[in-house]
């Protein structure tokens, strides 16, 4: 046992603008006491949320995304310090779709990651490997490289999360086993130990990768497995509640 709250996430991506996100949480209603249940909305959609949680509390909100730079000439971005007003606790960052889509680098995720932290937001700093270095045989390689380049400007001490999604199970329906996720998870938790020592042990690792009602329970059980974060099935609210029960004891 790691002593670890397990921890439920949402990422809803482009989806559930305000009025979508009031009858989610409507749905949801106030989610089970145990494990730390997050949502991710759009930025657009937070106040909405926000609203909505704010009637029931038990779920912390966070943005997908944030810009590095504290303010400025950036059109279309958000800051953590406005995420943070409108009622952010975490941020995503190095979502597989900001690597891969976006073209973000190592070294602008670990400075949004500073720059959440510094700010006072929880990054969950995600990483994952792609099928072709899956196939090549390069997973560790990359899983050491991304998480590496996050841990080296992070203070030992400092509140985040991390988030394994390997990016041939993310939207595809296939998901990592529990033994490979396990592998995964070591080899993260291995380097942040190295990395910061005795304050990393309390860092969760999420796995994240077509989660669904049906497999959440077993993947949690996996060795080392934290929580989930969960795309498409965390749209709906009878399916994101399911999940969360899924983490309870
Ligand atoms: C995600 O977007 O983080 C994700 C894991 O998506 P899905 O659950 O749909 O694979």
């Amino acid at each position: 046992m790691s002593g670890r709250r397990k921890v439920v996430a949402g990422n809803w991506k482009m989806n559930h603008g305000p009025a979508a996100a009031a009858e989610f949480f409507e749905g949801l209603g106030m989610p089970p006491s145990g494990p730390r249940v997050m949502i991710f909305p759009p930025a657009i959609a937070l106040p909405a949320a926000v609203a909505a949680v704010g009637a029931h509390g038990g779920v912390d909100l966070g943005v997908q995304n944030l810009h590095e730079a504290e303010s400025g000439a950036f059109t279309g971005e958000i800051s953590a310090a406005m995420a943070i007003e409108a009622g952010a606790v975490a941020a995503l960052v190095g979502h597989s779709e900001r690597r891969h889509v976006f073209g973000e680098s190592d070294a602008r995720i670990a400075a949004k990651a500073v720059r959440a932290a510094g700010s006072g937001l929880e990054p969950v700093v995600c990483v994952g490997e792609t099928r072709g270095e899956r196939r090549a045989g390069r997973r560790q390689e990359v899983l050491h490289r991304q998480i590496d380049a996050a841990l080296e400007v992070l203070a030992p001490g400092t509140a985040f999360l991390v988030a394994y999604e390997p990016v041939w199970a993310i939207g595809t329906g296939e998901t990592a086993t529990p033994a490979d996720a396990a592998e995964a998870h070591a080899i993260l938790r291995a380097r942040l130990a190295a990395a910061h020592g005795e304050s990393a042990a309390q860092v969760p690792i999420l796995y994240g990768g077509s989660v669904k009602p049906g497999n959440a329970a077993e993947l949690m059980a996996a060795q080392g497995v934290d929580g989930v974060l969960v795309g498409g099935a965390s749209l709906k609210a009878a399916d994101f509640r399911a999940i969360i029960e899924a983490a309870l004891p």
